[in-house]
């Protein structure tokens, strides 16, 4: 596509926005950019763009008529709902997403490789890069995860890029193909943006909606939502099961993980040399595998990958062992179906701390888990009463409410006795009271590991 010349607002100024703009701009766009933030508030962000001849609009939105601008470039935090958007739409002006810009920058030799799901995309990304990088080839990952998918693809022109897909990020595209594309589950989650489970769920879809029937989808088949979408996908799909045995697809028989295609079976590693604990990540194995599989990688190499792999950060990320007290940081679950996964994962008495914002989530199917599986339960942050509530409808009284994570992480460790874990899984995002999980996660870590040294 040619943006010479072309007249290009961009809606969002954090990292995929300053990315889209330094893609066009050096492609000869006429660009503006807008943010709902102030002046002071992207000041640090707009520094960047101190030399360039752009317009910004900062803390207010320009008022948007037919033929205003040739196309909008909207980053992933932008609500569908956000007045340049909606104004867009009515005046016909055709409006993608960061992620859309890049696939349309894409060079021919390079081989997108799509993940989406509600939990699990950013290991099984990570997990399928690792696979890829092991295997020789020239491998990245990017889209939600890493550096924008416009500045990856801007500066590379083969290779393969393992691309973390989120809801929004996949709502604003309209030519996206992935070669290859993996649907690891989908849980409610973000309804407070998408409005509707069928709006989130329609979202997700599009990560195979522009393949046929050269490309692969890979599906989660012990999820009912993705089986409802399997008719609806034009690429040929391939299953995984953490449940049981499939006629075709990847699956766990014998404790070995093994895919079966076109009638060859094909065992891969055993169950019990993996580094990644839980069910969950099992779904997330399962998926990078396959994807891996089909993409023409060796099974001895992809083998070798899924016994090294030790997981990404702040996921069930185990900091310390200390007195026979294992700490856990699972800081980026910000969803109760997240949290119920961690804590199929261990065996051991829990000690969980939890809470933060919540995302329009619902606490009862958690306070099941919670009753089920946790011996204390030390709750922070704005829906700490929500969460409270739900686990006393249920009998559950070993509750503790602190006021902050430094709080939440001494009472933890005074509760806890040789044999428990202690794990921060929230069940919530973080903005209450942090800037991202990242910085709530290293806060864990960092008191934890102090504690200890004491
Ligand atoms: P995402 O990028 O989709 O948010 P992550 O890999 O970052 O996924 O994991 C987010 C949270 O969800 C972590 O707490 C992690 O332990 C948990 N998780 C990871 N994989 C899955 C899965 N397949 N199903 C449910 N929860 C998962």
């Amino acid at each position: 596509m040619e943006f010479r010349g072309k007249r290009i607002l961009v809606v969002g100024l954090a990292k995929s926005g300053l990315s889209a703009i330094n893609v066009l701009y050096k492609r000869g766009a006429v660009l503006s950019a807008c943010d709902s933030k102030s002046t002071e508030e992207i000041a640090k962000n707009t520094l960047e763009l101190k030399d360039l001849d752009i317009k910004i609009y900062a803390g207010c939105y320009p008022e948007i008529g037919r033929g205003d601008y040739d196309l909008l470039v909207v980053s992933p935090g932008v609500p569908l709902q956000a007045a340049p958007v909606t104004q867009a739409f009515k005046a016909g002006i055709p409006v993608i997403g960061e992620v859309e810009l890049a696939y349309l920058l894409k060079a021919k030799a390079v081989d997108l490789y799509a993940i989406t799901g509600t939990n699990g995309k950013t290991t099984t990304t990570s997990l399928l890069q690792f696979i890829m990088a092991a295997d020789g080839r020239k491998s990245y990952s990017g889209g939600n995860i890493g550096v924008p998918l416009t500045a990856l693809l801007d500066q590379i022109d083969e290779g393969v890029i393992a691309v973390e897909m989120s809801s929004f990020q996949l709502d604003t595209t309209i030519e996206f193909r992935p070669h290859i594309c993996g649907l690891l589950n989908i849980t409610p989650d973000h309804l407070d943006r998408h409005g509707s489970m069928d709006a989130y769920i329609r979202a997700k879809a599009k990560i195979f909606a522009r393949q046929d029937s050269t490309d692969y989808a890979v599906f989660n088949f012990e999820d009912a939502h993705l089986r409802k979408m399997l008719a609806l996908c034009p690429a040929q799909t391939v299953l995984f099961s953490t449940e049981q045995i499939l006629k075709e697809g990847a699956f766990v028989e014998d404790d070995m993980i093994t895919v079966l295609l076109k009638g060859k079976r094909q065992p891969i590693c055993p169950v019990e040399e993996l580094l990644l604990r839980g069910k969950h990540n099992m779904e997330n194995i399962l998926c990078a595998t396959l994807m891996a599989f089909i993409a023409g990688v060796p099974p001895e190499i992809i083998r070798r990958a899924l016994l090294s792999f030790k997981g990404v950060r702040h996921r069930m990320e185990e900091v310390a062992v200390h007195n026979g007290i294992t700490y856990i940081n699972d800081s980026k679950a910000t969803n109760p179906e997240s949290v119920m996964r961690a804590l199929e994962s261990f065996s051991e008495p829990i000690i969980l701390i939890a809470g933060g914002r919540n995302k329009g989530s619902q606490f009862n199917m958690l306070a099941q888990s919670i009753k089920e599986r946790v011996k204390e339960l030390i709750l922070l942050g704005e829906a700490k009463q929500e969460i409270r509530t739900a686990v006393i409808e249920l009998g559950f009284k070993n509750i503790h409410e602190v006021e902050d994570l430094r709080t939440a992480v001494l009472e933890a460790c005074k509760l806890a006795e040789k044999g428990d874990v202690v794990m921060l899984s929230p069940a919530c995002a973080s903005w209450d009271m942090f800037a991202n999980y990242e910085q709530r996660g290293d806060l864990f870590c960092s008191t934890v590991r102090a504690m200890i040294q004491e």
